[in-house]
């Protein structure tokens, strides 16, 4: 019989599990969540969740998930090995091992006394955890409580392409970036909020059916929006300044995701209709397609986000000795990274100016747990990354907070920006990723909440996520905002168990 193992990439988007043949060393199927399954949207959501229902809770529904995938991959034989991937937060759900250390500062830890928790490289027991397996169960190491085994995965990724100085980005609530020069990495983690994540923007939304994702010009601005394919295709031409739709298109538009929201940016300020903080358009804002618009609050709040991660940027760059515009190298990943035109991302500020190439990776953390789960990497190659990068607290570094500064000011108060010249166009290069299995599966995590009179409670939810089931509600996870929301339990709901 085939002797087979489990990769597993814990993401803030969701869980993805490929089977492994260990004797020919490659995936055999693969399957993901269509959203995390702890309720809410993004990294702040999940740890709020963790704090008010308990990391008990949280633990429960990693173990109840993983099992299902694994259940789904319809192994050939039991497991012999499983290597997990993901941000200590997700490794903290799932091995219920508490993370205190990410709530708080470094000095706010050291003063109330906070144990610094050891992220170092695991070998666990799968069944001892709740897995419906008996095999060794691998983590790699992380660097620090916000600075996961995701950032040694997409840091192992850039050292192999590419001229230095390399600078590399995972864009998202919690954006780790690295900056590899010569032999010395430096490593940090802009806590940019969930604007990029489609959050906390007015129409904003998860990539999923109907979503706007880009933004094309073809004499007025063609909206693209995601089919039930997950395909961008047409939606509307619009005018920018006067609103009005230039032409039909055949999709209809629902709302917009992070990677939208960086497309409109690089669009707008093209066009010299924004001009952070306004928006030249009555009534400041833009309409796109059916309703969905983009206003100066939205503006503020994505420029937020990209200034926040700039000024990480910036600020590895001053601890490493270097000019920004010195980075010759830009490598991207994570779920927005790699579906983010490079391009645009350079014209709002998120890639310096100066690159010569651009690398987008597939999801580096999932090919991580393969490699690991195959035997192509060892636990004691990847603590040596872990252990050689230098962590540079963004919370007390002086350097981001000057820039931070500087790009708050451009964004949200309208100081004129002072940016390196964007020079050339680098070449942009998508690296294969030989770890994408030959089947991939989606599933929809769903949520009970029993209650006998279930339609009545149905209109409560403000983002459509309830739905009356058979003979209780049901909660789409993909629309949830979790515990930021919690509107459903001020009327009497409560979350039941994952379905
Ligand atoms: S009201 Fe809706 S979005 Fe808010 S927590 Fe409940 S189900 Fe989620």
């Amino acid at each position: 019989m085939t002797a087979t193992g489990v990769a597993i990439d814990i993401g803030t988007s969701g869980v993805r599990a490929a089977s492994l043949d260990l004797e020919t060393r490659t995936a055999l199927a693969g399957i993901s969540t269509a959203c995390h399954p702890v309720p809410g949207g993004n990294l702040l959501d999940h740890l709020l969740y963790a704090s008010r229902f308990g990391l008990v809770s949280a633990h429960r529904i990693m173990i109840k998930t993983i099992n299902a995938l694994i259940r789904d991959l319809a192994l050939p034989g039991a497991p012999e090995v499983i290597a997990v991937c993901g941000n200590p937060v997700q490794i903290s759900f799932l091995t219920g091992r508490a993370v205190r250390d990410i709530q708080y500062t470094p000095e706010s830890a050291r003063s109330r006394e906070e144990p610094a928790l050891p992220h170092e490289a695991m070998v666990l027991d799968s069944r001892a955890l709740g897995l419906d397996a008996s095999c060794d169960l691998l983590v790699p190491p992380a660097i620090r409580a916000e600075v996961g085994a995701d950032a040694v995965a997409l840091i192992r990724s850039a050292e192999t392409a590419g001229d230095g100085p390399i600078l590399a980005t995972d864009f998202g609530t919690n954006s780790e970036m690295a900056l590899i020069v010569d032999d010395s990495i430096f490593v940090g983690s802009a806590a940019a909020g969930p604007a990029l994540e489609g959050q906390h923007i007015r129409h904003g939304m998860l990539a999923g059916p109907g979503a706007i994702t880009d933004l094309a010009y073809d004499w007025g601005w063609k909206v693209l929006v995601l089919d039930d394919r997950m395909e961008p295709v047409e939606g509307d031409t619009v005018d920018f300044r006067t609103g009005a739709t230039l032409k039909r298109g055949a999709m209809k538009a629902a709302g917009i995701t992070g990677v939208g929201v960086i497309s409109l940016i690089s669009a707008g300020l093209a066009t010299g209709v924004m001009e952070p903080p306004r928006i030249r358009a009555p009534p400041g804002e833009l309409s796109l397609q059916n309703g969905v618009v983009f206003t100066e609050k939205d503006l503020f709040e994505a420029g937020k986000a990209i200034g926040a991660i700039r000024a990480g940027q910036m600020a590895l760059a001053e601890h490493a000795g270097i000019a920004i515009t010195d980075v010759r190298t830009f490598h991207t990943a994570g779920t927005a990274g790699s579906h983010l035109d490079p391009l645009k991302a350079r014209d709002v500020g998120l890639i310096p100016g100066g690159v010569d190439r651009i690398f987008r990776h597939g999801n580096t953390s999932l090919a991580l747990a393969c490699d690991l789960g195959v035997g192509e990497v060892r636990l004691d190659a990847l603590q040596a990354i872990a252990d050689a990068a230098e962590h540079i607290a963004f919370s007390t570094s002086t350097a981001f907070r000057e820039n931070f500064v500087r790009e708050y000011a451009y964004w949200c108060e309208g100081a004129p920006r002072k940016r390196e010249s964007i020079s050339g166009t680098p070449r942009v290069e998508r690296l294969p990723d030989r770890w994408v299995p030959g089947c991939t599966a989606r599933t929809r995590p769903r949520y009970r909440i029993a209650v006998s009179d279930g339609a009545r409670y149905a209109h409560v939810c403000p983002n459509r996520a309830i739905v009356a089931g058979d003979d209780c509600l049901e909660v789409d996870l993909r629309l949830c905002r979790g515990a930021s929301c919690l509107q459903c339990a001020a009327r009497g709901l409560t979350f039941g168990e994952p379905i």
